[in-house]
C-alpha cells in the first residue's frame, strides 16, 4: 500500500487560489530533499555514488538547484536540459550527457561543461572525435538485446534504438583506448517505471558482469556503471514503493559477489532516476468547471492533457482526491477529463469517487468548485506538456519547508503562445 497525500487543506488551497489561479503543479520541497535524503544513505555503501538526476521529468532550474544541493548531479538529454543543468550550477563530471541521434552542437555544449559524454553507437565515436573531439573520460550505453526482458512503456530491448550491442561495445572500448581515452563508463537503461526490486537487482547483475567480461577481453577496467533510471513509482494506491535500502543492499550484495578478486573491487555506481525522486512530491491541482451527465458521467477540470499527457498517452492511472472530501464515500463513478478536443483527454475512466461539485455549488468562494488532485505528477508532468489545440501550459509552484509558496515557472500567455510568431511579417504578407 502507498499513502495518497496533499500537503494543503481545502481552506490552504483556496487561499493560495486567489493569488495563483489554477490549474497549477505543486511540489513539495521538504518531501523531495528527505527522499534525497534517505537514497543518498541507502547509497552511502557505494564510495563515489552519484544519482544524476533525469533532467527530463522535472526541467525547473529551482528543483534542480534543491536537488544540487542535496549533492544530485544531471542527466541531461538536449542542449537546454545542458544549460538547465548549468543554470542549477551543477558542473563538470556531475553531468551526464545520455542523448541519442545526438546533434553536433549538444556533444560541444557537454565537452564545453566538462560533462560525461554517454555514446550511443559505436558511430559515434568517430562523430565525436570529428565535432568536440575526445574527452579523457567516456561512458558507452549498452543495449543487451534479447538477454533482458523490457517492459511496457519501454518495449523489449532488442527492438529498441538505444545503445550498442555487446559486441560493438567490446569492440568500441578498444576502439577508445586506442584513440586515447583514460577513463570509462558502462551504462544501460531497459525499463522504465519498473516497481519489480528484482528486475533492477539483475540489471546491476548484467552490469557487474560485463564490466569483469570487458576487462577480460579488452583490459579496460571500466571506473563507473551507471543503472540508468527506471524505477518505478505506486501511481495506484495497491502498490508498494521499492524501498531505497532493498535496492541498495541488493545491489552491494551483487558487487561483491561478482566483483570481488577481479581488480574491480572499486567499480562506482551511479544512477539516472527521475520518476522516484520527484514523481510522488508533485501535483497537478486543477479546478472541477463542469459536469455533464450522458451516456456517462462527465467531470470537466480546468486542465487538460497539455498539462498532463501520462493518462491519455499510456492509459496511465493517476490517483485523484478532492480536498475536504478525502473520508466521503465513493458514491459516483465519474470520467474526469480535460478540454482538449481530443476523446483520450480523461485524467480518469469510470473512477469511483466523492460527488464532485462544480462552481455553483460554492457561490460564496471565488471560483467555487471542488479542487480536483491529481497525484504522482512531479515527474513527466508538466515537462511532457504542449501546445496543441492552442492550450496553454500552468505554471508551477513549490511548497518550501517553512509552509511559504514560491511561483517557480508562472503559467503561459497568449503572448508567450506568439512568441514565434513573425506578426510583423504578417502584415505586411498577401
Ligand atoms: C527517461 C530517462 C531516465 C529517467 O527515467 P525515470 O523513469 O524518470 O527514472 C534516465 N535515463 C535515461 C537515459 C532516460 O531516457
Amino acid at each position: 500500500m502507498s499513502e495518497k497525500n496533499f500537503p494543503l487543506t481545502r481552506q490552504e488551497l483556496a487561499e493560495l487560489a486567489k493569488t495563483y489561479p489554477t490549474p497549477f503543479y505543486l511540489y513539495d520541497e521538504g518531501a523531495i530533499r528527505e527522499n534525497v535524503r534517505a537514497m543518498k544513505k541507502a547509497f552511502a555503501v557505494f564510495p563515489g555514488f552519484t544519482e544524476h538526476f533525469a533532467v527530463k521529468a522535472l526541467p525547473n532550474p529551482f528543483i534542480l538547484k534543491i536537488l544540487a544541493a542535496e549533492g544530485l548531479g544531471a542527466d541531461c538529454s538536449s542542449l537546454p536540459e545542458l544549460l538547465l543543468a548549468d543554470m542549477a550550477g551543477i558542473r563538470g563530471e556531475r553531468i551526464m550527457l545520455t542523448a541519442n541521434e545526438t546533434p553536433a552542437r549538444e556533444y560541444i555544449k557537454a565537452r564545453e561543461l566538462g560533462a560525461i559524454i554517454n555514446l550511443d553507437d559505436r558511430t559515434h565515436i568517430e562523430f565525436l572525435e570529428k565535432t568536440a573531439g575526445l574527452p579523457e573520460l567516456i561512458s558507452c550505453r549498452y543495449n543487451p538485446g534479447p538477454l533482458k526482458e523490457g517492459n511496457a512503456i519501454i518495449g523489449k530491448p532488442e527492438e529498441a534504438k538505444y545503445g550498442f550491442t555487446r559486441e560493438q561495445l567490446i569492440d568500441g572500448y578498444r576502439t577508445l583506448r586506442q584513440k586515447g581515452v583514460k577513463r570509462f563508463g558502462l551504462h544501460t537503461m531497459v525499463a522504465s517505471n519498473e516497481l519489480s526490486l528484482d528486475y533492477h537487482l539483475e540489471t546491476g547483475r548484467l552490469l557487474f558482469e560485463l564490466a569483469v567480461e570487458i576487462k577480460n577481453k579488452t583490459g579496460v577496467a571500466l571506473e563507473f556503471v551507471n543503472l540508468g533510471g527506471g524505477l518505478g513509482i505506486p501511481y495506484r494506491p495497491d502498490q508498494e514503493a521499492v524501498r531505497w535500502e532493498d535496492l541498495a543492499g541488493g545491489l552491494k550484495k551483487l558487487h561483491g559477489e561478482i566483483l570481488t578478486g577481479t581488480g574491480l573491487e572499486g567499480l562506482v555506481i551511479h544512477t539516472e532516476y527521475g520518476r522516484p525522486i520527484t514523481g510522488p512530491y508533485g501535483w497537478l491541482v486543477t479546478r472541477a468547471i463542469h459536469k455533464k451527465d450522458i451516456y456517462r458521467n462527465y467531470i470537466g477540470l480546468d486542465a487538460c492533457m497539455a498539462d498532463l499527457m501520462r493518462p491519455a498517452l499510456y492509459g496511465a492511472y493517476h490517483h485523484i482526491t478532492v480536498p475536504g472530501k478525502e473520508h466521503a464515500p465513493p458514491t459516483e463513478t465519474y470520467d474526469v477529463v480535460g478540454s482538449l478536443c481530443e476523446n483520450n483527454d480523461k485524467f480518469a475512466v469510470q473512477r469511483r469517487l466523492p460527488k464532485i461539485d462544480v462552481a455553483a455549488a460554492n457561490p460564496g468562494e471565488a471560483g467555487g468548485g471542488d479542487f480536483v488532485i491529481i497525484h504522482d505528477a512531479g515527474a513527466h508532468g508538466r515537462a511532457m506538456g504542449f501546445n496543441y489545440n492552442g492550450k496553454l501550459r500552468c505554471g508551477e509552484l513549490l511548497l518550501r519547508p517553512g509552509g511559504s509558496v514560491v511561483q517557480i515557472r508562472r503559467p503561459e500567455t497568449v503572448e508567450d503562445y506568439f512568441a514565434t510568431l513573425d506578426v510583423e511579417g504578417l502584415t505586411q504578407f498577401h
